[in-house]
């Protein structure tokens, strides 16, 4: 399997156009701002690796929702923030949502391989695992997590 030149902004609205309607049916907006930045690497993987992201973003999202009062749902805007930042040869994906922290005790956790929060509802422990597997293994790249005011920040970066 060889890697191809693809245009990042055209593979992750691709990723969102299949994804959106889901979304929005559960009230979680998607935003995305990208120029056009073209990379040579494994197309397919990375759209598996970022849909991972994007599920468990929807899962705190809607975590969330369901702790909050009629009123507060109707003031909380649930919401998932893509951009794309290039940098002389490398380009930073950053995948935002609004749906509250990650404990400092698992941080370093969640990428483990069986690791997850979400017993009630089944969770595999898988899907971050699988994200760093591709976009460290297979794609050269990096991954990493932070908390930031109400929410998480995952960044990607990758070589162009
Ligand atoms: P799963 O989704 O099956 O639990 P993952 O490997 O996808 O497994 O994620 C591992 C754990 O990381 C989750 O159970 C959750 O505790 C935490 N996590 C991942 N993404 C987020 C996020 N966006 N917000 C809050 N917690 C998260
Ligand atoms: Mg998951």
């Amino acid at each position: 399997k060889t890697p191809n030149e693809f245009c990042l902004k055209e593979c992750i609205s691709t990723l969102l156009n299949m994804v959106k309607n889901q979304y929005e049916s559960e009230n979680i907006k998607i935003e995305f701002i990208s120029n056009d930045v073209v990379i040579t690497n494994y197309e397919n993987e990375l759209k598996q690796a970022i849909l991972n992201i994007l599920n468990n973003a929807k899962d705190a999202l809607l975590s969330k929702k369901s702790i909050l009062t009629k009123d507060e749902n109707s003031n909380f805007n649930a919401c998932i923030n893509i951009s794309l930042i290039q940098e002389n040869k490398k380009v930073r994906i950053e995948i935002l949502n609004n749906g509250g922290n990650i404990k400092n005790d698992i941080m370093d956790r969640i990428f483990e391989p069986y690791f997850t929060t979400k017993f009630e509802h089944q969770g595999t422990g898988i899907g971050l695992y699988m994200t760093k597997s591709i976009i460290e293994t297979n794609m050269k790249g990096k991954i990493e997590v932070e908390n930031i005011k109400d929410g998480v920040k995952f960044i990607i970066t990758l070589n162009i």
